[in-house]
């Protein structure tokens, strides 16, 4: 390690300026940060109560020699940089020389180090930013910061913390991305005295994806090596199966710093195109290597945002190279004889209105099973299907006719009998004839609708109609997702969901709704989560609610299916056992009609 040196005001005038220092996240992020710059090959972090009440990060790294330990912990002190200019060749993760510093001002910090070439280490106190003091130790080779109690003397910062666990999924999320970072190094992390992470420091990045998700995403990752005149793209993407709901899987590093980068993002997810279902996500851990020269890492202080200077060409060479390596794929065909789900979800990612799934007794045909009578439908111009139902069934029986003349509404019991299904136009839409009206009913607002009311009244009712995966669906959750699952428990047991924590961060899922099972269980679930990870607890039963409208709406029959008579009579008839048939979920119409009478006029037989 060189020489820790004050920074001159030239110098500390060109870094990006601004707080690092702001959550026990981000404390683990630069104390790790110093201990991969000190050339560590295993790092431990352990935390209790959040972070709040115990950091502890022990490396093995080149360590402070004992002259050096209050220059360190100065303002502005680093030995990364001399001068401003050192930026553009950046090598190291840090070179602010602020970290130290602003931790020590706001916690109880104890360094303690050692360098190989001393015979002893030194145990460093600093409270609040002032030195308690220095001692001699017998201590092996490295470095350890211990910092407690976070913000003690800033009340007001501490006020805004999130709760320990909301807290320690920060860090535990901080801790993933830097050990996919670095395979290279051996990462161990542990929350309240369990181990929550491990990894073997052997350099294989699929072994670190695996310590930290597990093997249903290991087992379906693609590598990714390849380079152009811009840069080199390492690490590995997802297979569609693996989609999630949102981009919390999505990992990038630009010269081994991780970045939440657009530029990346979007070109990753554009290489998708066609590929992956539309609003959903892929896994990716990418490993950009570009010369130091081409990017901007001096942009924010907590340096998690690049600018990369021609971000046009960037675009490009990313989007390029990951869209081969989706073709190279996509035209070896997958032969493997996975899990019972994986050839399902194979044909569902490249046309989704596959997926609809109408329980019983809706069972309908879909588009593909219509795509299987093409002679029948050249020769007539209509798909088999259309053949069947075409004509107008369900006569009005005597005894409606005589029920015609009390007022009885469309929607109820007791005019079921009277409803006359005439048919169905444009694939969509059922009309039924009733008293002097004319009734036209949107099958997919209708069906939407069905499924909603039922899970809505389970949730209240606390019935629960589950259907059983086998084998058990495998999510890998975030620990943000983890702590979602635990905190909403019950209401996802409610709704009939069945989830069991499966090791690791791994959780089974063995039974899903019994009316949304034809979903993609696994992104809803996911979505799910995400939806609900930052609402206050009064909003989330809310959020839950429209949640499940818009999975209602995707599992329901889809404009342009085709429903035999007595599928749209029993869905005719659940519809009218709603408090609200009316509307869908979303408050589009289910039902509009048109009265003998307003066709009269049209047709001028009435004035
Ligand atoms: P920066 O990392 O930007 O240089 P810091 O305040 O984080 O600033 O650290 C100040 C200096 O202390 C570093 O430049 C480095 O020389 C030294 N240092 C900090 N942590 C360690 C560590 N774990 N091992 C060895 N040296 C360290
Ligand atoms: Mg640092």
């Amino acid at each position: 390690m060189n020489e820790i040196k004050l920074l001159d005001q030239n110098t500390i005038d060109k870094i990006a300026a601004g707080e690092v220092v702001d959550r026990p996240a981000s404390i683990v992020k630069e104390l790790v940060e110093n201990s991969i710059d000190a050339g560590a090959d295993a790092i431990s972090i352990e935390i209790r109560n959040g972070g709040m009440e115990l950091i502890r990060i022990t490396d093995n790294g080149s360590g402070i020699r004992r002259d050096q330990i209050s220059l360190a912990f100065l303002r502005h002190s680093t030995s990364k940089i001399t001068d401003a200019s050192d930026i553009s060749f950046i090598h190291t993760l840090g070179f602010r020389g602020e970290a130290l510093s602003s931790i020590a001002a706001v916690s109880k910090t104890q360094l303690c180090t050692k360098t190989a070439n001393d015979l002893t280490g030194v145990i460093y106190r600093i409270n609040g930013g002032k030195e308690q003091s220095l001692e001699d130790a017998a201590l092996p080779n490295g470095t350890t910061v211990i910092v407690r109690d976070l913000f003690y003397n800033t009340p007001a910062r501490l006020k805004f913390l999130k709760s320990p666990q909301t807290e320690a999924g920060y860090i535990s999320d901080i801790v993933q991305r830097i050990a996919m970072s670095r395979p290279d190094i051996s990462f161990k992390f542990t929350s309240n005295g369990s181990v929550r992470l491990s990894t073997s420091g052997n350099g294989s990045l699929k072994d670190a994806i695996y310590a930290i998700f597990g093997r249903d995403i290991t087992a379906n990752l693609l590598d990714v090596d390849d380079r152009d005149e811009n840069l080199s793209v390492t690490g590995f993407i997802g297979k569609p199966q693996i989609a999630r709901g949102n981009r919390s899987f999505e990992f990038f590093f630009v010269n081994g710093r991780y970045v939440g980068d657009r530029i990346i993002q979007k070109a990753l997810e554009e290489a998708y195109t066609g590929y992956q279902m539309k609003g959903t996500f892929p896994f990716a851990v990418l490993n950009i290597a570009i010369e130091p020269e081409l990017i901007d890492v001096n942009v924010h202080p907590s340096k998690m945002e690049i600018r990369f200077f021609d971000s046009e060409s960037v675009f490009r060479s990313i989007y390029d190279i990951i869209r081969k390596r989706i073709i190279r794929r996509e035209s070896i065909p997958d032969i493997s004889l996975g899990r019972q789900e994986s050839p399902k979800e194979e044909r569902s990612e490249k046309k989704p209105e596959e997926k609809v799934y109408i329980p019983e007794p809706f069972e309908i045909n879909t588009r593909k099973e219509k795509a299987m009578y093409p002679v029948f439908r050249e020769e007539t111009g209509y798909p088999a299907e259309r053949e069947r139902i075409a004509p107008a069934v369900n006569p009005l029986p005597e005894k409606a006719i005589q029920q015609t003349w009390a007022e009885i509404p469309f929607v109820s019991e007791a005019a079921k009998p009277a409803h006359r299904i005439v048919g169905e136009v444009f694939d969509t839409y059922w009309i039924v004839e009733y008293q002097e009206q004319m009734y036209i009913i949107d099958q997919h607002a209708a069906h939407e609708k069905v499924l909603y009311e039922r899970i809505v009244k389970r949730l209240q009712e606390e019935h629960h109609y589950s259907q059983k995966l086998l084998p058990a669906l495998i999510l890998t959750l975030s620990s943000r997702e983890e702590e979602t699952l635990k905190r909403y428990a019950e209401e996802f047991r409610k709704i009939g969901f069945e989830a069991e924590h499966f090791g690791g961060s791994e959780y089974a899922l063995s039974a899903v709704p019994a009316d949304l099972f034809s979903l993609d269980q696994k992104l809803w679930f996911t979505e799910m989560l995400d939806d609900l990870s930052d609402v206050s607890s009064q909003a989330a039963p809310q959020i839950l609610t429209d949640r499940i409208a818009t999975a209602a709406c995707k599992a329901a029959v889809k404009g342009g299916n085709i429903l035999s008579v007595q599928q749209a009579q029993a869905l005719i008839d659940e519809l009218m056992t709603l408090d609200n048939p009316y509307n869908c979920p979303h408050g589009r119409p289910t039902i509009v009609s048109m009265s003998k009478y307003e066709l009269e006029k049209k047709f001028k037989r009435v004035l």
